[in-house]
């Protein structure tokens, strides 16, 4: 399939072509007619598919058919956050260079009178987070009376991270009569409710297999003692000559201690996370991707909707409380059909984890001992006495939940030595 088969105008194959795009990905070849053709999608594709181009190209193709002066919102992205909306804001601004269409961001933590004063100028796309959406239309800075194309990315990122109240405030706001498009890494009860409240009839796209990870991500857990971790981690990289990996702690505090003993031990490394100023993720973001920090160390929230072209490495420096945050962490590697590796490291404690993960990603993770690194098997055999379950309930008394557990692992636990 060729991206000339998909509908588009001549316009937009050259903007392709120039964007270095030979061929359309899966979810790009099935999603663009179907959009085109004006029916609701639910999209389940993962970080890394080309989704944003799938509902961004007929986007533009459909508003620019339909010039509209003066110009007004008639295309909204909803993004769980600052990153994602910038990264998608940015592909937008990219696809639609050949058109005169504006499109314009609005995310928090930053001032909202520069926001106010672009919307005033007239925009045809905004792309926006909902809560800062909701102060715009508050304060009558935007109107969305004349929306057409309605998209919510990430849509279980939406939901974990609480927006369901503000989504149904912004809905209160939008014609009836429109299209909507929801895209979603991974289904469960809560995405397939609000799809049914949210799209109509619409065409069930998925690329791959629910809630599997990157086929082109190689995954591997090193049993390792806690205490260990962050020397192992500093080894890894500096011994394989790592360059460019992003490590992903479960808090702030964590990732800020992380950094600041990555650095004692030689290794350039910046943290990203929700404490830091909008400014501060941009530089250090902008310094990894410039080869200026090896190391990024990112909390899951903070990651979310980071776009680094060919990242080869990303480490688990802990497992995610939430079994889903594991897909979106490895997806960071092995993008747009590259290869990738996800390193997890795992202390005894973080067993029960792994099981969740298992149980979601269907399939089970290879393990082993890195050299030098073996787990003390005293350790391991006190810990025993920690059952799983009693593990559980602290987790939850801390405030955590796992709400995957969908399936069963096949897997069985307590295992041996793992190969080397
Ligand atoms: P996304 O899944 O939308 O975050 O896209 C991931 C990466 O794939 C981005 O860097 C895109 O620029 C790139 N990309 C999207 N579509 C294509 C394509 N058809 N061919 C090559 N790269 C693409």
């Amino acid at each position: 399939m060729s991206f000339s088969e998909l509908g588009l105008s001549a316009s937009l194959l050259q903007t392709v072509k120039d964007m270095g795009y030979v061929e359309p990905t899966a979810i790009q070849t099935q999603a663009i007619p179907v959009i085109l053709a004006g029916r609701d999608v639910m999209g389940g594709a993962q970080t890394g598919t080309g989704k944003t181009a799938a509902f961004a190209l007929p986007i533009i193709e459909s508003l620019s058919a339909n010039p509209c002066q003066p110009k007004r919102v008639r295309a909204l992205v909803l993004t769980p956050t600052r990153e994602l909306a910038q990264q998608v804001h940015k592909s937008f601004v990219d696809y639609a260079v050949a058109s005169d269409l504006v499109v314009e961001i609005a995310y928090g933590g930053v001032s909202l009178n520069p926001q106010i004063s672009a919307l005033k100028k007239g925009a045809d796309i905004l792309v926006a987070t909902p809560g800062r959406l909701l102060d715009l239309l508050f304060k009558g800075a935007v109107s969305l009376d004349d929306l057409v194309h309605l998209v919510f990315d990430e849509a279980d990122r939406m939901l974990d991270m609480g927006f369901m109240v503000d989504i149904k405030r912004i809905l209160k706001r939008v014609p009836e009569q429109r299209q909507t498009l929801l895209f979603s890494a991974t289904f469960d009860k809560a995405i397939l409710e609000l799809s049914k409240t949210l799209l109509n009839n619409p065409e069930l796209i998925e690329v791959a297999q629910r809630n599997a990870a990157a086929a082109s991500v190689e995954q591997i857990i090193y049993n390792v003692d806690a205490h260990k971790k962050r020397e192992l981690v500093s080894f890894m990289i500096g011994s394989k000559n790592w360059q460019q990996v992003l490590i992903f702690v479960r808090t702030k505090v964590g990732a800020d201690a992380l950094v600041k003993e990555m650095c004692k031990d030689g290794i350039k490394a910046q943290s990203i996370h929700g404490d830091k100023s909008q400014g501060a993720r941009d530089k250090a973001l902008a310094d990894f991707k410039a080869g200026k920090t090896r190391a990024l160390v990112a909390t899951d929230v903070a990651a979310r909707g980071l776009d680094i072209e060919q990242l080869n490495y990303v480490i688990n420096y802990e497992l995610p409380y939430i079994a889903e945050d594991y897909i979106h962490r490895i997806g960071r590697t092995g993008r747009a059909g590259n290869s990738g590796l996800a390193v997890s490291l795992m202390s005894v404690d973080e067993n029960w984890l792994l099981e969740e993960i298992e149980a979601i990603v269907d399939e089970r993770i290879p393990q082993a001992w890195y050299p030098g690194y073996e787990p003390d098997l005293n350790i391991v055999a006190s810990n025993n006495k920690n059952s799983k379950s009693s593990q559980k309930r602290r987790a939850k008394q801390r405030g955590f939940s796992n709400n995957s557990g969908k399936g069963k692992s096949g897997a069985s636990r307590g295992r041996g030595k793992p190969q080397r």
